[in-house]
């Protein structure tokens, strides 16, 4: 690859440099992450990981670049053509990048040219949108007094996010954070670290000023410098709720402002009169997409006793059908999961389930056809209750829970009754009273048979799944600082 990329080949897998302002660098420190190629196809490649002393660095040409004003006193209009151009720039990639992301994370190539890519460039055309023409000044009166309400950026913001959505989760805080005026250094997950530079590349090519965006995969060491850092103003992190609670911490000791997206343990709750073929298949992209390795797969069924065998005869037969192998094959459904370390996670949940006492109705294996890969059967789990840790704990694998219930107090009970609070779902032909039984649900987010959420809602969690909304015009608000500036006795153009 050429030398402009900052990849270069070594020991016959390209090498991959840091994204520093605006530019590609090389690591002062020797660390260094195989990418693994989680289909069994060995190391993609190599990444340098930030150093603490490249943590600092990236974190003064942000501060250095939003106090000059460089990026944050542009027009609004100006910021968003920046956006635009990248997103077109990303776009022109797509095929590319699609293949580049199911190689590091091992999800079907159709779902990363489906989803996994094409979101980040609506969410830079959408936040363009959302500043373009936008007054970022609100003149208020209480009938005496006026006072401008200002919304100024945040400052320097400090991105974390997980290896589930390489490109996908930093786009969600890049995009609003540039439109708002911020400067931002990323740390992506070491273990998908590769596509989300093209972030940075098409950033730059459109004119997004030096300084403004870093983008640093790095371990721990250079993620807690970023962290704690005196110079950072907010931290935007989206990972396990785990991490999570040590980030607020971190951020409360110097008042940081933080916004989290975390983890859940979503419910599916079928109504008595629901359709059970529909709901089977409408229910199989929300749970087994990425390999369930999304934060808000449907990951427990709640259905009526009267339900029960049926929905278990047709899910487990509906499961059992989904094609598993190579992601890059266009007929794949499950690819594998993103690591070994994440396989022997779900192998340790599903011998759990059977300590605990469930049965499993059809997976629970290693496919035989597969290969090499970290694949693991999609499952579904009966004879749970959700006192178990199956019911409870993010397994964040191709594994469903299926749990009966008696009556829809008890499933409202049901799926209220986890520390979680992110997603969940309503099925029945009557739409309004699936309405009824979703606004009685404790999450951030509710699918009404299925439907997806309509573009520019918020996303983010009650309870542990966060703090803080992602996506919408909330996206935007989680990067502005709201000033009141107070004028006195008078009237906006007045001069
Ligand atoms: P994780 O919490 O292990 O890591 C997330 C990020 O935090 C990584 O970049 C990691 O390197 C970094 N990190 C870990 N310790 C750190 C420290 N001490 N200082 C600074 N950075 C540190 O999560 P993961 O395993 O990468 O991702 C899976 C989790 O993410 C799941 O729980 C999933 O539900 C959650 N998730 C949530 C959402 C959402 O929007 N709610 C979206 C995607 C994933």
């Amino acid at each position: 690859m050429a030398e402009r990329s900052g990849r270069h080949h070594e020991q016959d897998v390209e090498l991959q440099q840091l994204w520093m302002g605006g530019h590609w660098e090389a690591s002062s420190g020797d660390r260094v992450a195989d990418v693994v190629n989680p289909a069994g196809l060995g190391t993609l490649a190599r990444a340098q990981l930030a150093s603490p002393d490249d943590m600092r660095k990236a974190v003064a040409l942000a501060r250095a670049s939003f106090d000059s004003g460089i990026w944050r006193d542009q027009e609004p209009s100006q910021r968003a053509a920046v956006l635009r151009d990248a997103a077109d720039r990303l776009e022109k990639r797509l095929p590319e990048l699609a293949r580049l992301l199911t190689s590091e994370l091992g999800c079907p190539l159709w779902f990363a040219e489906k989803a996994h890519v094409p979101n980040p460039i609506r969410h830079l055309r959408y936040y363009a949108d959302l500043v373009d023409g936008r007054s970022f000044d609100d003149y208020r009166s209480d009938g005496v007094n006026t006072s401008i309400v200002v919304d100024e950026p945040v400052g320097v913001v400090g991105a974390i996010t997980p290896w589930n959505g390489p490109l996908s989760s930093p786009t969600l805080k890049v995009a609003p954070a540039l439109a708002a005026g911020c400067s931002i250094v990323v740390k992506p997950s070491s273990e998908t670290p590769l596509t989300v530079m093209a972030l940075g590349e098409a950033l730059a090519e459109a004119g997004l000023p030096p300084g403004v965006l870093s983008i640093l995969p790095a371990g721990r060491d250079a993620g807690e410098v970023l962290l704690r850092h005196p110079d950072v103003d907010k931290i935007a992190f989206t990972g396990s709720t785990e991490t999570g609670v040590m980030i607020m911490k971190a951020c409360a000791e110097r008042m940081a402002r933080v916004t989290l997206e975390l983890g859940g343990k979503s419910a599916a709750v079928v109504l008595p009169d629901a359709d059970v073929d529909a709901f089977v298949a409408a229910l199989l992209p929300m749970s087994f997409s990425v390999c369930g390795q999304l934060c808000i797969s449907q990951a427990r069924v709640l259905v009526p006793r009267s339900l029960e065998s049926d929905v278990r005869d047709a899910l487990a037969a509906a499961i059992a059908a989904l094609a598993v192998g190579d992601p890059m094959d266009p007929d794949t459904y499950v690819g594998p999961l993103v690591s070994e370390k994440q396989r022997e996670r779900v192998e340790g949940y599903l011998e759990l389930a059977l300590a605990e006492g469930a049965s499993i109705a059809t997976g629970g294996g290693r496919p035989g056809s597969a290969g090499e890969g970290w694949y693991v059967e999609p499952t579904l789990l009966t004879d749970v209750t959700n006192s178990m840790r199956v019911a409870q704990e993010e397994i964040f694998g191709p594994v469903v829970a299926l749990l009966a219930y008696d009556d829809v107090d008890e499933a409202v009970r049901l799926a209220n009754d986890s520390p979680y609070g992110l997603s969940g779902s309503v099925w029945s032909v009557d739409r309004d009273a699936a309405v009824s039984v979703a606004r009685r649900i404790r999450t951030g987010m509710v699918s009404i048979n299925g439907a997806p959420q309509a573009y520019g809602t918020p996303f983010g969690g009650y309870k542990q799944s966060g703090i803080g909304r992602e996506m919408g015009p909330e996206g935007l608000q989680s990067y502005v600082e709201k000033k009141s500036i107070a004028l006195g006795q008078f009237r906006p153009g007045e001069g």
